[in-house]
Protein backbone atom coordinates (compact mmCIF):
# COMPACT_ATOMS: atom_id res chain seq x y z
CA UNK A 1 0.00 0.00 0.00
CA UNK A 2 1.65 3.55 -1.37
CA UNK A 3 1.54 6.32 0.90
CA UNK A 4 -0.78 8.86 0.72
CA UNK A 5 0.11 11.58 -1.60
CA UNK A 6 -3.49 13.44 -3.10
CA UNK A 7 -6.34 14.43 -1.07
CA UNK A 8 -9.66 14.71 -3.58
CA UNK A 9 -12.33 16.93 -1.85
CA UNK A 10 -16.07 16.17 -3.38
CA UNK A 11 -18.04 19.67 -3.09
CA UNK A 12 -17.42 23.31 -2.50
CA UNK A 13 -19.73 24.35 -0.50
CA UNK A 14 -18.56 26.06 3.29
CA UNK A 15 -17.17 22.61 4.43
CA UNK A 16 -15.46 21.79 0.95
CA UNK A 17 -13.41 25.17 0.75
CA UNK A 18 -12.47 25.20 4.84
CA UNK A 19 -11.14 21.49 4.12
CA UNK A 20 -9.08 22.69 1.25
CA UNK A 21 -7.71 25.90 2.73
CA UNK A 22 -7.13 23.74 6.01
CA UNK A 23 -5.18 21.22 4.19
CA UNK A 24 -3.45 23.60 1.80
CA UNK A 25 -2.02 25.65 4.84
CA UNK A 26 -0.90 22.74 6.58
CA UNK A 27 0.14 20.29 3.99
CA UNK A 28 2.47 23.29 2.75
CA UNK A 29 5.70 22.19 1.58
CA UNK A 30 4.71 18.71 1.25
CA UNK A 31 4.27 16.25 -1.75
CA UNK A 32 0.43 16.18 -1.45
CA UNK A 33 -2.13 17.54 -3.92
CA UNK A 34 -5.18 18.83 -3.07
CA UNK A 35 -8.09 18.31 -5.58
CA UNK A 36 -11.59 20.07 -5.18
CA UNK A 37 -14.41 19.27 -7.55
CA UNK A 38 -17.49 20.79 -7.10
CA UNK A 39 -20.52 21.50 -9.65
CA UNK A 40 -22.22 25.59 -9.50
CA UNK A 41 -24.96 23.16 -11.34
CA UNK A 42 -26.14 21.87 -8.16
CA UNK A 43 -24.98 24.37 -5.74
CA UNK A 44 -24.74 24.64 -2.25
CA UNK A 45 -26.72 24.85 0.63
CA UNK A 46 -25.93 28.48 0.47
CA UNK A 47 -26.80 29.06 4.70
CA UNK A 48 -24.56 28.33 7.60
CA UNK A 49 -24.72 31.97 8.52
CA UNK A 50 -23.15 31.94 12.34
CA UNK A 51 -20.23 30.70 14.09
CA UNK A 52 -19.32 30.61 17.45
CA UNK A 53 -15.39 32.07 18.92
CA UNK A 54 -13.62 29.05 17.86
CA UNK A 55 -14.19 30.58 14.17
CA UNK A 56 -11.43 33.00 14.87
CA UNK A 57 -9.23 30.56 15.69
CA UNK A 58 -9.82 29.14 12.20
CA UNK A 59 -8.96 32.34 10.26
CA UNK A 60 -5.73 33.16 12.42
CA UNK A 61 -4.48 29.72 12.11
CA UNK A 62 -4.59 30.34 7.88
CA UNK A 63 -3.20 33.41 8.73
CA UNK A 64 -6.33 35.19 7.50
CA UNK A 65 -6.91 39.29 8.85
CA UNK A 66 -9.75 39.97 10.91
CA UNK A 67 -10.35 43.13 8.83
CA UNK A 68 -9.92 41.45 5.79
CA UNK A 69 -12.38 38.74 6.33
CA UNK A 70 -15.33 40.95 7.49
CA UNK A 71 -14.57 43.42 4.22
CA UNK A 72 -14.99 39.89 1.90
CA UNK A 73 -17.71 38.36 3.67
CA UNK A 74 -20.65 40.86 4.48
CA UNK A 75 -19.83 39.74 8.11
CA UNK A 76 -20.81 41.43 11.35
CA UNK A 77 -19.78 40.29 15.16
CA UNK A 78 -21.97 37.92 17.23
CA UNK A 79 -21.67 38.50 21.28
CA UNK A 80 -24.09 34.97 21.30
CA UNK A 81 -28.08 34.18 21.12
CA UNK A 82 -30.70 36.02 22.54
CA UNK A 83 -33.39 32.91 23.09
CA UNK A 84 -36.50 34.60 22.90
CA UNK A 85 -40.03 32.90 23.99
CA UNK A 86 -38.22 29.73 25.03
CA UNK A 87 -38.93 28.94 28.76
CA UNK A 88 -42.92 31.05 28.41
CA UNK A 89 -43.63 33.12 25.65
CA UNK A 90 -42.71 36.78 26.29
CA UNK A 91 -39.98 35.87 27.71
CA UNK A 92 -35.82 36.32 27.08
CA UNK A 93 -32.47 35.49 28.07
CA UNK A 94 -29.18 35.89 26.34
CA UNK A 95 -26.20 32.73 25.90
CA UNK A 96 -23.07 34.57 25.83
CA UNK A 97 -19.76 33.98 24.94
CA UNK A 98 -17.99 34.57 28.08
CA UNK A 99 -18.27 33.84 31.70
CA UNK A 100 -20.65 34.74 34.14
CA UNK A 101 -18.48 36.90 37.00
CA UNK A 102 -15.41 34.89 38.55
CA UNK A 103 -14.98 33.11 41.96
CA UNK A 104 -15.67 35.30 45.00
CA UNK A 105 -13.42 33.77 47.66
CA UNK A 106 -12.90 30.31 45.84
CA UNK A 107 -16.66 29.79 45.32
CA UNK A 108 -17.97 30.47 41.74
CA UNK A 109 -20.09 33.52 41.37
CA UNK A 110 -22.84 31.36 40.53
CA UNK A 111 -23.78 30.17 43.61
CA UNK A 112 -23.40 33.67 45.11
CA UNK A 113 -25.79 34.42 42.31
CA UNK A 114 -28.42 31.78 42.50
CA UNK A 115 -28.30 31.72 46.20
CA UNK A 116 -29.85 35.51 46.08
CA UNK A 117 -31.73 34.76 43.15
CA UNK A 118 -33.86 32.43 44.72
CA UNK A 119 -34.60 34.93 47.43
CA UNK A 120 -35.27 37.97 45.00
CA UNK A 121 -32.45 39.65 45.59
CA UNK A 122 -30.35 39.01 42.58
CA UNK A 123 -31.64 40.32 39.01
CA UNK A 124 -31.21 37.82 36.04
CA UNK A 125 -28.05 36.12 35.22
CA UNK A 126 -27.69 38.27 32.36
CA UNK A 127 -27.51 41.59 34.27
CA UNK A 128 -23.53 39.94 35.34
CA UNK A 129 -22.84 39.53 31.65
CA UNK A 130 -20.88 42.36 29.94
CA UNK A 131 -21.50 40.88 26.61
CA UNK A 132 -25.29 40.28 27.34
CA UNK A 133 -25.55 44.09 27.87
CA UNK A 134 -23.58 45.18 25.43
CA UNK A 135 -26.03 43.19 22.96
CA UNK A 136 -29.19 44.36 24.38
CA UNK A 137 -27.91 47.74 23.66
CA UNK A 138 -26.26 47.17 20.92
CA UNK A 139 -23.01 48.10 21.33
CA UNK A 140 -18.94 46.24 20.22
CA UNK A 141 -15.56 46.45 20.76
CA UNK A 142 -13.12 44.21 20.32
CA UNK A 143 -11.84 42.96 24.08
CA UNK A 144 -8.97 43.90 26.00
CA UNK A 145 -6.71 41.12 26.45
CA UNK A 146 -5.87 42.98 29.96
CA UNK A 147 -9.65 43.19 30.87
CA UNK A 148 -10.71 42.94 34.58
CA UNK A 149 -12.74 39.90 34.75
CA UNK A 150 -16.27 41.32 34.41
CA UNK A 151 -14.64 42.55 30.92
CA UNK A 152 -13.35 39.57 29.59
CA UNK A 153 -15.72 38.17 27.01
CA UNK A 154 -15.53 36.38 23.31
CA UNK A 155 -17.20 36.57 20.47
CA UNK A 156 -17.85 35.41 16.54
CA UNK A 157 -19.21 36.08 13.56
CA UNK A 158 -22.34 36.39 11.31
CA UNK A 159 -21.30 35.82 7.61
CA UNK A 160 -22.83 34.98 4.08
CA UNK A 161 -21.85 31.82 3.53
CA UNK A 162 -21.32 32.11 -0.29
CA UNK A 163 -19.29 35.26 0.18
CA UNK A 164 -17.24 33.04 2.89
CA UNK A 165 -16.70 30.29 0.41
CA UNK A 166 -15.61 32.24 -2.23
CA UNK A 167 -13.02 33.83 -0.10
CA UNK A 168 -11.59 30.89 1.23
CA UNK A 169 -11.60 29.29 -2.44
CA UNK A 170 -9.36 32.23 -3.63
CA UNK A 171 -6.98 31.90 -0.73
CA UNK A 172 -6.92 28.17 -1.33
CA UNK A 173 -6.28 28.04 -4.84
CA UNK A 174 -3.06 30.37 -4.15
CA UNK A 175 -2.05 27.72 -1.86
CA UNK A 176 -2.05 25.61 -5.29
CA UNK A 177 -4.96 23.71 -4.60
CA UNK A 178 -6.52 22.58 -8.46
CA UNK A 179 -10.30 23.40 -8.65
CA UNK A 180 -12.08 21.79 -11.65
CA UNK A 181 -15.55 22.60 -11.53
CA UNK A 182 -17.99 19.46 -12.88
CA UNK A 183 -20.58 16.65 -11.49
CA UNK A 184 -19.44 13.44 -10.64
CA UNK A 185 -21.24 10.86 -12.22
CA UNK A 186 -19.62 7.95 -11.11
CA UNK A 187 -17.33 6.75 -8.65
CA UNK A 188 -14.88 3.31 -8.86
CA UNK A 189 -13.55 1.63 -6.04
CA UNK A 190 -10.80 -1.40 -5.46
CA UNK A 191 -11.94 -4.60 -6.12
CA UNK A 192 -9.64 -5.72 -3.26
CA UNK A 193 -10.22 -3.53 -0.56
CA UNK A 194 -13.59 -1.36 -1.14
CA UNK A 195 -11.56 1.99 -1.03
CA UNK A 196 -12.75 4.53 -3.71
CA UNK A 197 -10.16 5.01 -6.77
CA UNK A 198 -11.44 7.10 -9.06
CA UNK A 199 -14.41 10.05 -9.64
CA UNK A 200 -15.92 9.67 -13.24
CA UNK A 201 -17.02 13.49 -13.81
CA UNK A 202 -20.00 14.34 -16.27
CA UNK A 203 -17.28 16.18 -18.81
CA UNK A 204 -15.32 12.60 -19.60
CA UNK A 205 -12.44 13.03 -17.40
CA UNK A 206 -11.03 11.20 -14.03
CA UNK A 207 -9.92 11.99 -11.02
CA UNK A 208 -7.43 9.25 -8.84
CA UNK A 209 -6.95 9.77 -5.71
CA UNK A 210 -5.60 8.32 -2.43
CA UNK A 211 -7.96 10.11 0.33
CA UNK A 212 -11.00 11.56 -0.06
CA UNK A 213 -12.45 14.09 1.67
CA UNK A 214 -16.66 13.84 1.22
CA UNK A 215 -18.01 17.59 1.40
CA UNK A 216 -21.23 16.95 -0.66
CA UNK A 217 -23.62 17.99 1.34
CA UNK A 218 -26.82 15.94 2.13
CA UNK A 219 -26.58 14.22 -0.28
CA UNK A 220 -23.10 12.31 1.17
CA UNK A 221 -22.07 10.88 -2.15
CA UNK A 222 -19.27 8.84 -1.20
CA UNK A 223 -19.71 8.40 2.55
CA UNK A 224 -23.47 7.20 2.48
CA UNK A 225 -24.30 6.23 -1.35
CA UNK A 226 -20.88 4.37 -2.10
CA UNK A 227 -19.83 3.09 1.23
CA UNK A 228 -23.31 2.44 2.41
CA UNK A 229 -22.19 3.79 6.04
CA UNK A 230 -25.03 4.05 7.69
CA UNK A 231 -26.98 6.94 10.02
CA UNK A 232 -28.15 7.55 13.57
CA UNK A 233 -31.19 8.88 13.30
CA UNK A 234 -31.80 11.84 16.74
CA UNK A 235 -35.22 12.89 15.44
CA UNK A 236 -37.02 11.18 18.60
CA UNK A 237 -34.67 13.76 20.88
CA UNK A 238 -35.22 16.65 18.00
CA UNK A 239 -38.02 16.67 16.35
CA UNK A 240 -37.84 19.46 14.35
CA UNK A 241 -37.19 17.94 10.51
CA UNK A 242 -37.52 21.05 7.81
CA UNK A 243 -36.12 24.38 7.79
CA UNK A 244 -37.24 27.60 5.39
CA UNK A 245 -34.88 30.08 4.62
CA UNK A 246 -35.97 33.69 3.84
CA UNK A 247 -33.52 36.57 3.37
CA UNK A 248 -34.77 39.87 4.03
CA UNK A 249 -33.38 43.86 4.01
CA UNK A 250 -32.34 45.04 7.22
CA UNK A 251 -33.21 49.12 7.10
CA UNK A 252 -30.20 49.78 9.06
CA UNK A 253 -30.25 47.36 12.19
CA UNK A 254 -27.74 45.83 12.22
CA UNK A 255 -27.29 44.25 16.38
CA UNK A 256 -24.42 41.97 17.17
CA UNK A 257 -26.22 38.99 18.35
CA UNK A 258 -28.08 36.14 16.40
CA UNK A 259 -31.84 36.13 17.88
CA UNK A 260 -33.76 32.82 17.99
CA UNK A 261 -37.50 33.36 18.39
CA UNK A 262 -39.01 30.09 19.72
CA UNK A 263 -42.35 29.85 17.52
CA UNK A 264 -45.33 27.20 17.28
CA UNK A 265 -43.47 24.36 16.17
CA UNK A 266 -39.77 25.03 16.03
CA UNK A 267 -38.07 28.67 16.13
CA UNK A 268 -36.94 31.31 13.98
CA UNK A 269 -33.39 32.40 13.10
CA UNK A 270 -32.42 36.43 12.50
CA UNK A 271 -28.80 36.64 11.24
CA UNK A 272 -27.71 40.28 10.67
CA UNK A 273 -25.41 40.59 7.85
CA UNK A 274 -24.07 43.81 6.72
CA UNK A 275 -26.32 43.26 3.57
CA UNK A 276 -29.17 41.77 4.69
CA UNK A 277 -30.69 39.59 7.32
CA UNK A 278 -30.64 36.24 7.34
CA UNK A 279 -33.87 34.72 8.46
CA UNK A 280 -35.52 31.35 8.82
CA UNK A 281 -37.94 28.91 10.66
CA UNK A 282 -36.61 25.77 11.65
CA UNK A 283 -39.68 23.20 12.14
CA UNK A 284 -40.95 19.92 12.66
CA UNK A 285 -43.26 18.93 9.55
CA UNK A 286 -45.53 16.96 12.15
CA UNK A 287 -46.98 19.77 13.46
CA UNK A 288 -47.12 22.88 11.01
CA UNK A 289 -47.33 22.28 7.35
CA UNK A 290 -44.58 24.64 5.03
CA UNK A 291 -47.49 27.39 4.02
CA UNK A 292 -48.79 27.76 7.37
CA UNK A 293 -44.26 28.01 8.44
CA UNK A 294 -44.30 30.35 6.07
CA UNK A 295 -46.72 32.58 7.00
CA UNK A 296 -45.67 32.59 10.57
CA UNK A 297 -41.96 33.51 9.42
CA UNK A 298 -43.12 36.33 7.45
CA UNK A 299 -45.67 37.75 10.15
CA UNK A 300 -42.59 38.34 12.55
CA UNK A 301 -39.94 40.09 9.68
CA UNK A 302 -40.20 43.73 9.64
CA UNK A 303 -38.95 44.37 5.88
CA UNK A 304 -39.61 42.76 2.25
CA UNK A 305 -37.79 39.56 1.83
CA UNK A 306 -34.95 39.68 -0.86
CA UNK A 307 -35.28 36.30 -2.49
CA UNK A 308 -37.80 33.33 -2.91
CA UNK A 309 -38.59 31.18 0.09
CA UNK A 310 -36.84 27.95 0.26
CA UNK A 311 -37.61 24.93 1.87
CA UNK A 312 -34.67 22.39 3.30
CA UNK A 313 -35.51 19.04 4.78
CA UNK A 314 -33.25 17.20 7.14
CA UNK A 315 -32.99 14.33 9.43
CA UNK A 316 -31.11 15.06 12.37
CA UNK A 317 -28.39 12.52 13.34
CA UNK A 318 -24.92 11.89 12.47
CA UNK A 319 -22.98 9.23 10.54
CA UNK A 320 -22.29 6.22 11.84
CA UNK A 321 -18.59 6.66 11.00
CA UNK A 322 -17.28 10.22 9.69
CA UNK A 323 -13.80 7.99 8.95
CA UNK A 324 -14.89 5.00 6.51
CA UNK A 325 -12.32 3.22 4.19
CA UNK A 326 -10.78 6.36 2.63
CA UNK A 327 -13.72 8.64 3.13
CA UNK A 328 -13.74 10.77 5.41
CA UNK A 329 -17.43 12.78 5.50
CA UNK A 330 -17.51 16.22 6.64
CA UNK A 331 -19.59 19.33 7.27
CA UNK A 332 -23.36 18.39 6.16
CA UNK A 333 -22.51 14.35 4.42
CA UNK A 334 -21.48 13.59 8.24
CA UNK A 335 -24.67 14.39 10.21
CA UNK A 336 -27.16 17.00 10.65
CA UNK A 337 -27.96 19.06 13.93
CA UNK A 338 -30.15 22.06 13.69
CA UNK A 339 -28.54 25.43 13.83
CA UNK A 340 -29.71 26.26 17.32
CA UNK A 341 -26.43 27.19 18.81
CA UNK A 342 -24.28 27.60 15.01
CA UNK A 343 -21.89 24.39 15.87
CA UNK A 344 -22.12 22.91 12.17
CA UNK A 345 -19.18 24.85 11.10
CA UNK A 346 -17.62 24.78 14.47
CA UNK A 347 -17.83 20.59 13.77
CA UNK A 348 -16.19 21.12 10.49
CA UNK A 349 -13.05 23.06 11.97
CA UNK A 350 -13.04 20.03 14.63
CA UNK A 351 -13.10 17.74 12.18
CA UNK A 352 -10.30 18.91 10.94
CA UNK A 353 -8.47 19.35 13.28
CA UNK A 354 -8.65 15.85 14.60
CA UNK A 355 -8.05 14.12 10.86
CA UNK A 356 -4.96 16.36 10.55
CA UNK A 357 -3.74 15.28 14.11
CA UNK A 358 -4.31 11.35 13.32
CA UNK A 359 -3.75 12.14 9.30
CA UNK A 360 -2.93 8.58 7.75
CA UNK A 361 -0.08 7.43 6.01
CA UNK A 362 -1.43 4.89 4.02
CA UNK A 363 -5.29 4.50 3.43
CA UNK A 364 -6.53 2.14 5.22
CA UNK A 365 -5.37 2.40 9.14
CA UNK A 366 -8.15 0.79 11.29
CA UNK A 367 -6.48 2.11 14.74
CA UNK A 368 -6.06 5.71 13.29
CA UNK A 369 -10.01 6.20 12.04
CA UNK A 370 -11.85 4.20 15.37
CA UNK A 371 -9.81 6.63 17.18
CA UNK A 372 -11.18 9.63 15.33
CA UNK A 373 -14.70 8.09 14.99
CA UNK A 374 -14.97 8.07 18.52
CA UNK A 375 -13.98 11.28 19.32
CA UNK A 376 -16.16 13.06 16.82
CA UNK A 377 -18.94 10.90 18.23
CA UNK A 378 -18.20 12.29 21.53
CA UNK A 379 -18.03 15.81 20.00
CA UNK A 380 -21.57 15.39 18.60
CA UNK A 381 -23.24 13.70 21.10
CA UNK A 382 -22.22 16.91 23.42
CA UNK A 383 -23.50 19.03 21.35
CA UNK A 384 -27.10 17.44 20.56
CA UNK A 385 -27.21 17.31 24.37
CA UNK A 386 -26.87 20.62 24.91
CA UNK A 387 -29.34 21.12 21.82
CA UNK A 388 -31.63 18.97 22.93
CA UNK A 389 -32.09 20.57 26.49
CA UNK A 390 -33.20 24.24 24.99
CA UNK A 391 -36.14 21.77 24.47
CA UNK A 392 -36.70 20.23 27.15
CA UNK A 393 -36.75 23.02 29.99
CA UNK A 394 -39.55 24.61 28.12
CA UNK A 395 -42.45 26.02 29.78
CA UNK A 396 -44.45 26.72 26.67
CA UNK A 397 -47.91 25.14 28.08
CA UNK A 398 -50.52 24.15 26.19
CA UNK A 399 -48.92 24.29 22.80
CA UNK A 400 -48.08 20.77 20.90
CA UNK A 401 -45.43 20.81 20.04
CA UNK A 402 -43.59 22.16 23.09
CA UNK A 403 -45.55 19.24 25.43
CA UNK A 404 -44.72 16.80 23.55
CA UNK A 405 -40.86 18.19 23.64
CA UNK A 406 -40.88 18.22 27.48
CA UNK A 407 -42.42 14.97 27.49
CA UNK A 408 -39.71 13.35 25.57
CA UNK A 409 -37.34 10.83 26.81
CA UNK A 410 -33.76 12.60 27.47
CA UNK A 411 -30.66 10.98 26.73
CA UNK A 412 -28.84 9.32 30.03
CA UNK A 413 -26.13 11.61 29.69
CA UNK A 414 -28.24 14.41 29.62
CA UNK A 415 -30.10 14.03 32.42
CA UNK A 416 -27.57 13.08 34.43
CA UNK A 417 -25.97 16.48 33.97
CA UNK A 418 -29.50 17.97 34.47
CA UNK A 419 -29.60 16.27 38.06
CA UNK A 420 -25.91 16.90 39.03
CA UNK A 421 -26.72 20.83 38.42
CA UNK A 422 -30.18 20.66 40.67
CA UNK A 423 -28.31 18.48 43.23
CA UNK A 424 -24.72 20.22 43.38
CA UNK A 425 -25.03 23.54 41.54
CA UNK A 426 -21.73 22.10 39.85
CA UNK A 427 -21.52 21.99 36.06
CA UNK A 428 -18.74 19.19 34.90
CA UNK A 429 -17.15 19.27 31.08
CA UNK A 430 -13.84 17.71 29.64
CA UNK A 431 -11.79 18.93 26.67
CA UNK A 432 -14.65 17.31 24.46
CA UNK A 433 -16.94 19.82 25.66
CA UNK A 434 -17.37 23.24 23.06
CA UNK A 435 -20.33 24.33 26.11
CA UNK A 436 -18.74 25.09 28.58
CA UNK A 437 -20.33 26.33 32.36
CA UNK A 438 -21.30 29.70 31.14
CA UNK A 439 -23.56 28.11 28.65
CA UNK A 440 -24.78 25.70 30.30
CA UNK A 441 -25.20 28.46 32.86
CA UNK A 442 -27.14 30.80 30.62
CA UNK A 443 -29.31 28.06 30.11
CA UNK A 444 -30.10 26.69 33.24
CA UNK A 445 -30.71 30.17 34.28
CA UNK A 446 -32.79 31.38 31.31
CA UNK A 447 -35.44 28.42 32.37
CA UNK A 448 -35.17 28.96 35.40
CA UNK A 449 -33.83 26.17 36.77
CA UNK A 450 -31.64 26.86 40.22
CA UNK A 451 -29.84 24.68 41.97
CA UNK A 452 -30.97 22.99 45.37
CA UNK A 453 -27.51 23.07 47.13
CA UNK A 454 -26.09 26.51 48.60
CA UNK A 455 -21.97 25.60 49.32
CA UNK A 456 -21.75 26.65 53.53
CA UNK A 457 -18.91 29.20 52.64
CA UNK A 458 -22.12 31.01 51.22
CA UNK A 459 -24.52 30.58 53.78
CA UNK A 460 -21.71 32.01 56.23
CA UNK A 461 -21.09 34.95 54.42
CA UNK A 462 -22.44 38.18 55.34
CA UNK A 463 -25.67 38.50 52.39
CA UNK A 464 -25.00 41.97 52.58
CA UNK A 465 -21.61 41.69 51.18
CA UNK A 466 -22.94 39.60 48.72
CA UNK A 467 -25.58 41.82 47.85
CA UNK A 468 -23.38 44.69 47.41
CA UNK A 469 -20.57 42.81 45.79
CA UNK A 470 -23.46 42.21 42.59
CA UNK A 471 -24.28 45.41 42.60
CA UNK A 472 -21.05 46.42 42.07
CA UNK A 473 -20.45 44.57 39.16
CA UNK A 474 -23.97 45.22 37.76
CA UNK A 475 -23.00 48.93 38.03
CA UNK A 476 -19.47 48.13 36.78
CA UNK A 477 -20.57 46.51 33.69
CA UNK A 478 -23.07 49.38 32.80
CA UNK A 479 -20.29 52.09 33.25
CA UNK A 480 -18.01 50.67 30.57
CA UNK A 481 -21.30 49.77 27.99
CA UNK A 482 -21.98 53.53 27.75
CA UNK A 483 -18.34 54.18 26.79
CA UNK A 484 -18.59 51.46 23.38
CA UNK A 485 -19.37 51.99 20.02
CA UNK A 486 -22.32 51.36 18.40
CA UNK A 487 -22.23 48.10 16.49
CA UNK A 488 -23.35 49.66 13.28
CA UNK A 489 -20.06 51.59 13.55
CA UNK A 490 -17.67 49.35 14.33
CA UNK A 491 -18.69 47.53 11.16
CA UNK A 492 -18.57 50.76 9.40
CA UNK A 493 -14.84 51.41 10.58
CA UNK A 494 -13.76 47.67 9.66
CA UNK A 495 -15.66 47.29 6.15
CA UNK A 496 -16.86 48.60 3.52
CA UNK A 497 -20.83 49.48 4.40
P1 LIG B 1 -23.18 22.19 0.81
O1 LIG B 1 -23.13 23.63 1.06
O2 LIG B 1 -24.50 21.58 0.48
O3 LIG B 1 -22.16 21.88 -0.35
C1 LIG B 1 -22.20 20.66 -1.06
C2 LIG B 1 -21.23 20.75 -2.22
O4 LIG B 1 -21.14 19.49 -2.85
C3 LIG B 1 -21.67 21.75 -3.31
O5 LIG B 1 -20.56 22.47 -3.77
C4 LIG B 1 -22.20 20.83 -4.42
O6 LIG B 1 -22.11 21.41 -5.67
C5 LIG B 1 -21.24 19.67 -4.25
N1 LIG B 1 -21.73 18.42 -4.85
C6 LIG B 1 -22.77 17.65 -4.47
N2 LIG B 1 -22.89 16.59 -5.30
C7 LIG B 1 -21.90 16.72 -6.23
C8 LIG B 1 -21.50 15.96 -7.36
N3 LIG B 1 -22.15 14.86 -7.75
N4 LIG B 1 -20.45 16.38 -8.08
C9 LIG B 1 -19.77 17.50 -7.73
N5 LIG B 1 -20.10 18.27 -6.68
C10 LIG B 1 -21.15 17.88 -5.93
N6 LIG B 1 -23.99 26.03 10.31
C11 LIG B 1 -23.49 26.92 11.18
O7 LIG B 1 -22.37 26.74 11.67
N7 LIG B 1 -24.19 28.04 11.51
C12 LIG B 1 -25.44 28.27 11.06
O8 LIG B 1 -26.03 29.31 11.36
C13 LIG B 1 -26.03 27.31 10.21
N8 LIG B 1 -27.29 27.46 9.75
C14 LIG B 1 -27.83 26.49 8.98
C15 LIG B 1 -29.18 26.57 8.61
C16 LIG B 1 -29.75 25.55 7.87
C17 LIG B 1 -31.19 25.61 7.52
C18 LIG B 1 -28.97 24.44 7.44
C19 LIG B 1 -29.56 23.34 6.61
C20 LIG B 1 -27.64 24.36 7.78
C21 LIG B 1 -27.07 25.36 8.58
N9 LIG B 1 -25.76 25.27 8.99
C22 LIG B 1 -25.24 26.19 9.85
C23 LIG B 1 -24.90 24.20 8.49
C24 LIG B 1 -24.03 24.73 7.36
O9 LIG B 1 -24.84 25.23 6.34
C25 LIG B 1 -23.17 23.64 6.81
O10 LIG B 1 -22.49 23.02 7.86
C26 LIG B 1 -22.15 24.20 5.89
O11 LIG B 1 -22.69 25.07 4.98
C27 LIG B 1 -21.46 23.10 5.18
O12 LIG B 1 -22.23 22.65 4.11
P2 LIG B 1 -21.52 21.65 3.16
O13 LIG B 1 -20.34 22.31 2.57
O14 LIG B 1 -21.30 20.38 3.89
O15 LIG B 1 -22.62 21.32 2.06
Amino acid sequence: MHAIKSLVIVGGGTAGWMAAAFFAKRFTGCAMTITLVESTEIGTIGVGEATVPSMKMFLADLGIDEREFIQNTQATCKLGIDFNGWWQQDTAFFHPFAMFGAKIAHIPFHHYWAYLRAQGQAGPIDDYSLPAQMARANKFALPKDEALDIARFNYAYHFDAGSFANYLSRFAQTLGVKHIEARVTHVLKNADTGNISTLILNNGKEIEGDFFIDCSGFRALLIEENLHTGYQDWSHWLPCDRALALPCAHQGYIPPYTRALACTAGWQWRIPLQHRHGNGYVYSSHYISDDQALAELTQHMHAKPTADPRVIRFTTGMRNKCWNKNVFALGLSSGFLEPLESTSIYMVQTALATLFTYFPTTADNIALSTKVNKILAEHNEKLRDFIILHYHLNQRIGMDFWDACRAAPLPDSLSNRIEEFRATGNIRFNDLDFFQISSWLAMFSGFQLLPQYQHPKILHTNKTLIIQELQQMRNAIQRVVRELPEHHQFIAKNASL
